[in-house]
C-alpha cells in the first residue's frame, strides 16, 4: 500500500487539494480532524491535556475548548511540544488501522498541517508540499475563520517555513492559483497509479 502524506501551512490549500485527490477516488486520512475527535472521544487523552493545561480545557460537556487551548499552546512551544505528544501517537495508531481497510485502492494519503515537525515522515512512501505566498494564505485564512491577522501570524510563527520543508518534500504544489490546481495533481495522481510513484 502506497501511503502518501500531503502537508502545507496553515491556509496552504490542504483541504482544497485533498478534496480533489477525493474526487479521484483516493481515500484521505484527516488527521487533524481525527486529533479533534481523539480529544473530544477519548478519556485517557482528556485526562492527559487536563493535566497539561487545565480543567478548564474542557466544558462540563467533554468538549475540548478549542480557544482557550489555543491561547495556551501558541504561546508556549513547550506546551505545544507536549500537547503534540500526547495526541499525535493516538492518531498515528488511528492512521495504520485505517490504512489496512484502503488496501483496495491504489494509494492513500494522510493530511496534516504538521507532518515534517512531528518526525512520522518515515511512515510515509512519499511527501506532497502544498506551498503558496504567505500575504495570500494570511488573507484566505482571515477570510475562512474570521480570526485576526495577528492570531494568524502566531500560529503560522509554530510551524516550519516552506522553504525548509521544500528541501524534504519529495513533490511540490504550488496554489497560487486555483486554475492551475488541477493539472499538478492530475499529473501527480497518474503517475502513483502508473509507476507507484510521483514521477
Ligand atoms: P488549515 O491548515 O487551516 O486547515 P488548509 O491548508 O486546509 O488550511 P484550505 O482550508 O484548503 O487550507 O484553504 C484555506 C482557504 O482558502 C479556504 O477557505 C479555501 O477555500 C481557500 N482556498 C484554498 N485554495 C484556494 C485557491 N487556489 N483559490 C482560492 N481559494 C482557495
Amino acid at each position: 500500500m502506497i501511503k502518501i502524506g500531503v502537508t502545507g501551512g496553515i491556509g496552504s490549500g490542504k483541504s482544497t487539494v485533498c478534496a480533489i485527490f477525493a474526487s479521484l477516488d483516493i481515500p484521505i486520512f484527516e488527521a487533524d480532524l481525527e486529533a479533534r475527535r481523539l480529544q473530544d472521544n477519548d478519556s485517557f487523552i482528556r485526562q492527559q491535556i487536563i493535566k497539561l493545561l487545565g480543567k478548564e480545557s474542557y466544558s462540563s460537556e467533554g468538549i475540548m475548548d478549542r480557544k482557550h487551548v489555543a491561547s495556551k499552546i501558541f504561546s508556549d512551544k513547550s506546551l505545544l511540544t507536549q500537547m503534540n505528544e500526547i495526541v499525535h501517537p493516538a492518531v498515528r495508531e488511528l492512521f495504520h488501522k485505517w490504512v489496512l481497510k484502503n488496501q483496495e485502492f491504489p494509494y492513500v494519503i494522510y493530511e496534516a498541517a504538521i507532518l515534517f515537525e512531528s518526525k512520522t515522515i518515515s511512515d510515509f512512501d512519499q511527501i506532497i508540499l502544498i506551498v503558496a505566498d504567505q500575504p495570500l494564505k494570511i488573507k484566505r485564512i482571515i477570510a475562512r475563520d474570521s480570526i485576526s491577522e495577528e492570531q494568524v501570524k502566531l500560529r503560522m510563527s509554530n510551524q516550519m517555513l516552506d522553504r525548509d520543508k521544500i528541501k524534504l518534500a519529495d513533490y511540490i504544489i504550488d496554489n497560487n492559483d486555483l486554475e492551475l490546481l488541477y493539472p499538478q495533481i492530475l499529473k501527480i495522481d497518474k503517475s502513483i497509479r502508473e509507476n507507484g510513484k510521483v514521477w
